[in-house]
């Protein structure tokens, strides 16, 4: 699996530009939490508190490109709320229109 720390808001603007992949949130007080990257948990604002104004003391950012193998290497769970195990695009919404 591919793994990249995202320590400055430059990688993480470029990853979720990119939109490829998925997030590895770290914390020092619970187990590690895989996410969508452009889902709803992901944000600006919580990044840089955490790694910019927390200087990741309290966890870190990494991009990962698969979540098997986010789950295996972090021991990571998926996140509960953006469920990155789904796929984005549902089709059913769609059909909607
Ligand atoms: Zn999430």
């Amino acid at each position: 699996m591919a793994t990249k720390e995202l320590s400055t808001f430059d990688a993480f603007r470029q990853a979720r530009l990119y939109d490829v992949g998925f997030i590895v949130i770290t914390d020092a007080a619970r187990p590690p939490i895989v996410h969508k990257l452009n889902g709803p948990c992901i944000s600006a604002e919580k990044f840089k508190t955490k790694v910019m104004l927390g200087e990741s003391s309290t966890g870190k950012y990494y991009l990962v490109d698969s979540v098997a193998g986010a789950l295996s290497e972090f021991r990571a769970s998926a996140c509960k709320l953006c469920k990155p195990q789904r796929p984005d695009k549902e089709i059913w919404k769609s059909q909607l229109r």
